[in-house]
């Protein structure tokens, strides 16, 4: 079976290629893709960083001139880069840029690829499917740009999308993964374990960001890591934001505004719930309810001091909750 996993290796790493080679030689890749990275602020040396590419309009551009070159149509159906059909297979990506997704080692494992236009009917983007190879749930984009300076700073960035990974690249920020087209999952959390206890995740600033951060600030917890939180202003995304300020002024952002979970949870609900007592209580459930998926009970006991400091809380009343929580999860 190793020859079928190797073989699809190959063709997806023969696809990056000519994606890449199509956006930056041909006239076609030149007009369309090129010119949209660069409206998007991306350096050449960025493009080539990330192996950016761009996939023809056409039918079957991709399929035709890997078949020409001798791979096998199986494999390009195997990794869904081609989609079969009876009379005329055509290629998944067409018309799109395309965002190759390496592993650890720099292996090319699928594609993300992003319509060009903001046409709101058509999927923004589109995912290599599972294969032997692909398995969204256990691969983080940007891993293998990141690897040395997630172990480095002792601390890894956790984004939403592609082009969040690719402008703090840009911006000389390298320790920066994203868990694209799939919400976060233990086996992505484990993978920047093996390089670092510490995340900090960085959520775009709209309600969908913050409703996938509070459910990763729980999975990193579960796995005994430690979470902090970073909110971006409302509209702004960690590509957008880092693309309006200098390197300096980003750092100092990451740095200011980075909460961990406790001061997270206080500060997004506090304001509201201030002057309302059921509110404040639902609020202290909630951050007791976190604190219970710690696995140490040392780190448990910090948090639950910090929490009764913040909500001016007596600590036995949380210490008594917390048991409830940790007895019913037995
Ligand atoms: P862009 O800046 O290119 O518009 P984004 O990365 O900011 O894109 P978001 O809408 O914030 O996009 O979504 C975050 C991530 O979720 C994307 O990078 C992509 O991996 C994934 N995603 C978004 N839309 C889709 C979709 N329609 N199908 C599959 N995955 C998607
Ligand atoms: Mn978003
Ligand atoms: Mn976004
Ligand atoms: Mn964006």
């Amino acid at each position: 079976m190793t020859d079928v996993r190797e073989s699809m290796y190959l063709v997806s790493e023969f696809a990056a290629k000519y994606f890449h080679d199509v956006l930056l030689n041909s006239e076609e890749g030149k007009a369309i893709g090129y010119s949209y990275f660069k409206e998007r602020g991306f350096t050449n040396e960025t493009i080539k960083k990330f192996n950016l590419g761009y996939s023809p309009e056409t039918w079957d551009a991709l399929t035709k001139e890997a078949l020409g070159k001798g791979y096998k149509l199986e494999f390009l159906e195997s990794t869904g880069l081609t989609i079969p059909r009876e009379d005329r297979p055509f290629d998944r990506f067409k018309g799109r840029v395309m965002f190759p997704i390496q592993s650890m080692s720099g292996r090319v494992l699928g594609f993300g690829g992003r319509i060009l236009t903001n046409d709101k009917k058509a999927a923004k983007y589109l995912n290599s499917p599972e294969s032997e190879i692909y398995h969204k749930s256990k691969v983080l984009y940007g891993i293998y740009h990141a690897k040395q300076s997630i172990a480095k700073q002792n601390n890894c960035y956790l984004v939403e999308g592609y082009t969040d990974v690719i402008q703090f690249n840009q911006a000389g920020i390298e320790n920066v993964v994203a868990s694209s087209g799939t919400a976060l999952t233990p086996d992505q959390i484990r993978l920047i374990n093996r390089l670092t206890r510490n995340i900090t995740v960085l959520f775009d600033g709209d309600a969908a960001g913050l409703r996938a951060a509070i459910r990763g600030i729980d999975l990193i917890l579960e796995e005994g890591m430690n979470v902090r939180v970073c909110s971006f202003p409302e509209g702004e995304d960690p590509d957008s934001f880092a693309r309006k300020n200098s390197h300096e002024a980003l750092v100092s952002y990451l740095e200011n505004n980075s909460k961990d979970f406790i001061q997270f949870k206080a500060s997004i609900l506090m304001d509201e719930a201030k002057n309302d007592p059921i509110k404040k209580a639902d609020l202290i459930r909630d951050m007791v309810s976190s604190i219970s998926k710690i696995p140490d009970r040392i780190q448990r006991e910090v948090y639950i001091q910090e929490c009764a400091r913040i909500m001016d809380i007596s600590e036995q009343v949380l210490v008594s909750t917390l048991a409830q929580l940790i007895q019913k999860d037995l």
